[in-house]
């Protein structure tokens, strides 16, 4: 329709958009007028925070008003320009004209309802309804790019409320009325220019004026054209209303996330720095807590409770208070609070935290004293469980404070890398070999890795341990007593790794379908469900590595009657004395202590191997990796 019409319909079009033009001009002048009119009582000091947001709220009006006015004089050029165009350009900047415009436009075709483009994209599930097709292109191409709606974003206001989540009786709480000054630093690799703009604007309005000193952009290198010039302007912007507030350090290479946060670190000059993401909305009354928090104790490296920004609606989620842990490949995760804190029945009391997970405060000279981030971690991961050993270890402290919350957004896929867990086990090495003693093996058993020539450069370590000696820090056993049990080391440990039969060395133990407690045999692959850990106690823990007090590993199993083996957990399955021992060397047999049946594998009708438990036919198997002198001496 649109292509047969197309020279009356760019005609028609054309003179919409200058119509529409010369009205916003005249507009925008009288929003220019009103600002001046109102906004001049401004003065020399930063006024209150609700005078602040009505003039985040004015400004913000009047950047969109402009950026329109621009976007809008620029079409109109290109048509003038382009009228013989390409039929794609000229749909395009149809697309791209004031809403009046492409409403006459679009009125020629009868209203249809648009057929849902990408029905399996995670960003449709819950949003994009009624969108039109050419609209949910655009969004879709934007969330490839991006892993969160930034077609939404780009249309929500900058300064938009959101839910105060904290507990009512954070509001009762008083803070000194002189705090420390705070530098908030914004790291970012290719975010959404509006993203990046809502979280300045959060900061700016949710912070109390007289203590935020200067805000630090850190940019890792971004390739989006839109976070050059563009954000140079909006800086700039910024600048005039709040002289000084903003500054950016651009990376002439990617450095990844913990140098990121260290160029922010070294550029700061306020007594306390906030190290964020640059995909945060701060919460009210987020920075007093921290503030009146490190006033007090110089030592203590904060984390505030996060509550999820969903990527596709941007609603915000409140998440339930929890800290900060990680497991032994060293991902970090959400552990319950400790009953210590629950029993001090104050929900606005400090919570003391094993790790943090990326985010944190601290004052700026203790930041320093202990290293800052490790500028050996690369892209992503393990920084912040190596941050936070170093802190326990070296004498400070970790703390969630419940009453200082702030928004992240969390992404749907990261736009820097497709497989996070290449940066994150050299990371996890590098933390395991600096700071994890004699339990570093753990990491390596979690990644399957072998403990000699793992064949992964960790890079130079020696610095850190120069640190570790000079500052004189306690042991990971120390850390693991009393800070952090909740992680068990597996103390009997004698080979690990996949776990294959001589018949066909092709396929694994594996620990079956997910939810489920049938292993299998599979294919041999990378992934966790075919880690296989052989304790001298006689347990098989199959699948991905737990080695939790809370959490129990899950053990092979013999249910004495049927054929096939089961997985049990198994503490569990030690109280209720199920058959989860077996004897087994390296190259031999695998026979159930209690029921002297052997773990074997059988051709299934579909000419797959499946697993059997029988009368000992002499099939022999073979586990990855020993450890310690296991397999080499015959030791069991
Ligand atoms: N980032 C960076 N350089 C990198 C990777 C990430 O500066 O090489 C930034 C990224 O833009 C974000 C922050 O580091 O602001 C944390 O990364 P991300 O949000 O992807 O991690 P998550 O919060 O999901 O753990
Ligand atoms: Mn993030």
């Amino acid at each position: 329709m649109l292509r047969r019409s197309l020279p009356q319909v760019l005609c028609l079009g054309l003179i919409l958009v200058l119509a529409a033009n010369l009205l916003l001009v005249f507009h925008t002048k009288e929003t220019v007028q009103n600002l001046i009119r109102d906004g001049l009582h401004k003065e020399t000091h930063r006024p209150p925070s609700e005078r602040d947001e009505t003039m985040m709220n004015r400004l913000s009006h009047l950047e969109v008003a402009v950026q329109q006015l621009k976007e809008n004089m620029k079409l109109a050029m290109k048509q003038q320009a382009n009228v013989g165009d390409t039929l794609m350009r000229v749909e395009d900047e149809i697309h791209l004209a004031p809403k009046a415009v492409q409403g006459n436009v679009v009125k020629t075709n009868k209203p249809q309802p648009p057929k849902k483009l990408f029905s399996t994209s995670a960003l449709f599930r819950q949003w994009g309804e009624g969108l039109a097709e050419a609209e949910q292109r655009k969004a879709q191409d934007l969330f490839q790019r991006f892993g969160y709606n930034v077609y939404l974003s780009n249309q929500l206001p900058l300064n938009r409320s959101i839910p105060d989540t904290r507990d009512s009786r954070c509001l009762q709480k008083t803070y000194p009325a002189q705090l420390p000054s705070l530098s908030v630093i914004l790291i970012f690799v290719d975010e959404a220019l509006s993203v990046i703009q809502r979280a300045i604007t959060s900061v700016i309005n949710r912070t109390p004026p007289q203590v935020l000193k200067e805000i630090i952009l850190v940019d890792d290198f971004s390739s989006n054209g839109e976070l050059k010039v563009p954000l140079d302007e909006k800086i700039e912007f910024y600048n005039k209303m709040y002289p000084g507030l903003l500054k950016i350090i651009r990376h002439a290479k990617r450095k990844g996330l913990a140098h990121a946060r260290n160029t922010g670190w070294e550029a700061a000059r306020a007594d306390v720095v906030v190290i964020l993401d640059a995909h945060v909305e701060v919460n009210v009354g987020w920075a007093e807590p921290i503030l009146a928090r490190i006033q007090e104790d110089r030592t203590v490296i904060i984390s505030p409770v996060f509550d999820n920004i969903c990527f596709d609606t941007f609603k915000l989620l409140k998440y339930e208070l929890a800290v900060d842990g990680f497991n032994w490949e060293l991902w970090c995760r959400y552990d319950p609070v400790p009953q210590t804190w629950i029993a001090l029945d104050d929900v606005t009391a400090p919570v003391r935290s094993p790790s943090i997970m990326g985010i944190l405060a601290a004052n700026r000279l203790f930041l320093g004293e202990i290293g800052a981030l490790d500028d050996g971690m690369l892209v992503y991961g393990g920084e912040n469980v190596e941050l936070s050993l170093r802190v326990w270890q070296c004498g400070g402290k970790i703390e969630v404070l419940p009453c200082s919350r702030v928004g992240h957004l969390e992404r749907h896929h990261k736009p820097y890398a497709l497989d996070l867990s290449l940066s994150l086990k050299r990371n996890a090495l590098r933390v395991a070999e600096t700071w994890m003693d004699e339990y570093k093996y753990m990491v390596y058993l979690a990644w399957n890795l072998p403990l000699q020539n793992s064949g992964i450069d960790y890079g130079d370590i020696s610095s850190k341990r120069v640190l570790r000696e000079n500052l004189k820090c306690k042991t990971f056993d120390w850390y693991l007593k009393n800070v952090y049990p909740a992680l068990k080391p597996i103390l009997n440990i004698v080979g690990y790794g996949r776990m294959k039969n001589s018949l066909d060395k092709g396929v694994c133990l594996d620990r079956g379908p997910v939810p489920g407690n049938t292993p299998i045999m599979y294919a041999c692959h990378e992934f966790s469900s075919q880690n296989v850990y052989y304790l001298l106690t006689g347990e098989f823990y199959v699948g991905p590595l737990v080695a939790e007090v809370l959490r129990d590993d899950l053990c092979l199993t013999d249910p004495g009657h049927r054929e096939k083996p089961t997985l049990e957990k198994c503490s569990n399955a030690a109280q209720n004395k199920l058959h989860i021992y077996w004897d087994f060397k390296q190259g031999g047999a695998v026979i159930n202590r209690d029921t002297q049946r052997c773990l074997e594998i059988r051709r299934e009708p579909s000419g797959a191997y499946g697993l059997v438990l029988q009368t000992c036919m002499a099939q022999v198997w073979e586990i990855q990796y020993t450890f310690g002198a296991w397999g080499q001496t015959n030791a069991l």
